[in-house]
């Protein structure tokens, strides 16, 4: 049910866990955190309240990091069902908010192609999905797998080979995009992003984020460039 991923300049993984704290009130069963660690990920999940997550962080830095509260829709409320979820080498990692109702024709045809699923999750199928159609290039592959997706979604997906890129994705569920002096911060609503940037972008429907390098450029499916609005938060956090 909330969604804060960040990739720049390091950060302590702790403090990607205060961002997803602001997002608490939206409600939640249980949470997790997947970062960039010496050429491979790392993923920590928890049942119930962040605070158990928190004590299971390492005290390390990273680079880049996506965080969830996960609301279960699809798959009993437990460890192996938090998100982020990754596909079968461990390379890719995602967190999504909302309901793929198209997962279990997906499911069925990854399975035929030997995917090994971990959860009972709808989400878990995205990981598979993008890990079987990656061709070296994380953005082009979750633009092809955006495509195959029915139903509502805001993603994040890191993988390990790029240790300063995240791809995000939203159709029906909300993500915001802030763009910090050294550091590019998506959430699931400004709150999270406002001790690092006030200037944010609302990202709409259809929209896919490409952010590399303290940069980002937002496309439509197609990968046709779309300029959106930066608007000025005059809020204190
Ligand atoms: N449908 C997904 C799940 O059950 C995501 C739920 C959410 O939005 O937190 O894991």
């Amino acid at each position: 049910c909330g969604i804060v991923g960040m990739v720049g300049t390091e950060f302590k993984i702790d403090e990607l866990v205060e961002d997803l704290q602001k997002l608490e009130y939206r409600g939640y069963d249980s949470a997790g955190v997947a970062f960039y660690d010496n050429g491979k990920i790392s993923v920590e999940k928890s049942l119930g309240r962040i605070k158990n997550l928190k004590s299971k962080i390492p005290d390390k830095s990273t680079s880049v990091g996506i965080a969830h509260t996960r609301w279960a829709t699809h798959g009993a409320p437990n460890d192996k069902n938090a998100h982020p979820h990754t596909d079968c080498s461990g390379k890719i990692a995602i967190v999504h908010n909302g309901i793929i109702e198209n997962y279990a024709e997906l499911k069925e045809e990854l399975i035929k192609k030997g995917h090994k699923f971990k959860s009972d999750t709808d989400t878990e199928v995205i990981a598979h999905l993008i890990e079987e159609l990656f061709r070296g290039d994380i953005y082009k592959a979750v633009l092809e797998t955006v495509k195959q997706l029915k139903g509502a979604y805001a993603i994040v997906v890191m993988h390990s080979d790029f240790n300063d890129t995240l791809v995000a994705a939203r159709k029906g569920s909300p993500l915001v995009l802030g763009k910090g002096t050294d550091k590019v911060i998506l959430a699931s609503d400004v709150t999270p992003i406002l001790r690092y940037t006030k200037d944010v972008v609302f990202l709409e429907d259809g929209d896919v984020v490409f952010l590399r390098n303290g940069e980002y450029k937002i496309t439509d499916i197609n990968g046709n460039i779309l300029l959106r609005k930066v608007h000025h938060v005059d809020w204190d956090e």
